[in-house]
């Protein structure tokens, strides 16, 4: 069963608009990363994550499911750029989580990412369609070369372009104590998986401060593209922890911002980490009062005494 889930999306330092969507619905969990000029991006995967959550796929499961889903996806998305001249050509990588019992399935169209975080290690879980690894697998760029590689954004199939697309889907049996991810490369790209897995580590009780901190990390970076984590964690049937923070009522989409969506400005990064840190340092429970104010009332009340018996005294010389 699920264990908790957070999702987060940024428009990272250098973009000015976030073309990153993502999906919250559990048992469903997704991100898409848009392409195309103008808007048509931020259009491609906004579309694209409507249909995942208003789609019913009736009696299928698994990755026929999953399957059937994206392809949905694909057919919108490319009726709409077939009908708005101003969509044309637009499309959106799409990575979808389900999560049915103890297995979980993944399908995917792109670049943006799934990760398995399981006995302290982290896995990458979907192979890129994108040139790079392309180029990696046949031995034609090494892995340093492929992490700087001009085209590293190019990829070889994505949602929406085409009538039909080929989607990779895979079931896994998930273990307690599993916390999956979901990323767009902006992600990746500006953090590198030993960072990652420390994150997730560090704040894995806490999803919502693990997609967050994330998030940050990727500005931290650069902030180059837009950055997108959802997380999820696998728990036992008879645990009975509590989800982190419920997601269930809102609209989970990106681009109808969910009240819990974190997104964090450059200007506040610092104050996003320091927040971390102190939050680190401090106890779980917060003082109503911080030790620093109550100094500041006692010296303020003691200067009102003062002030009395200074008056009080001037009052009885006179
Ligand atoms: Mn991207």
């Amino acid at each position: 069963m699920i264990g908790g889930y957070a999702g987060a999306t940024d428009t990272g330092r250098k973009r000015r608009r976030n073309e990153d969507a993502y999906v919250v619905a559990p048992p469903l969990f997704a991100v898409a990363d848009g392409m195309g000029g103008a808007q048509a991006g931020e259009v491609a995967s906004k579309l694209a994550a409507a249909a995942l959550e208003d789609t019913d796929s009736g009696s299928l499961a698994g990755p026929a499911k999953v399957t059937s889903l994206i392809q949905e996806a694909n057919r919108r998305v490319h009726e709409r750029a077939n009908t708005d001249p101003a969509t044309s050509g637009m499309g959106t990588t799409m990575t979808v989580a389900l999560v049915e019992g103890e297995t979980v399935t993944i399908g995917h169209v792109g670049d943006s990412r799934a990760y398995l975080v399981r006995d302290g290690k982290l896995e990458q879980i979907t192979e890129d369609h994108s040139l790079v690894n392309e180029l990696l697998k046949s031995g034609k760029l090494s892995r340093e070369e492929a992490e700087t590689h001009p085209q590293r954004s190019v990829i070889t199939r994505a949602v929406g372009t085409d009538p039909d697309v080929d989607v990779d889907a895979f079931t896994l049996e998930a273990q307690q104590g599993d916390v999956f991810l979901i990323c767009s490369d902006g992600l990746t790209d500006m953090v590198d998986d030993e960072d990652i897995l420390d994150l997730v580590e560090r704040h894995r009780g806490d999803l919502d401060r693990v997609t967050r901190s994330l998030v940050a990390a990727a500005n931290r970076g650069g902030g180059e593209d837009n950055i997108t984590v959802v997380a999820f964690a696998i728990a036992d049937a008879g645990d009975t922890a509590p989800m982190p923070r419920s997601h269930a009522d809102d609209d989970t989409l990106a681009g109808h911002p969910a009240v819990d969506t974190m997104v964090v400005p450059p200007e506040q990064i610092d104050e996003v980490l320091l927040d971390d840190s102190q939050a680190e340092a401090a106890p779980v429970r917060r003082e109503p009062i911080s030790p620093a104010a109550r100094v500041r009332l006692v010296l303020t009340m003691l200067a009102l005494l003062g002030l009395a018996a200074v008056l009080l005294v001037w009052g009885l010389l006179r």
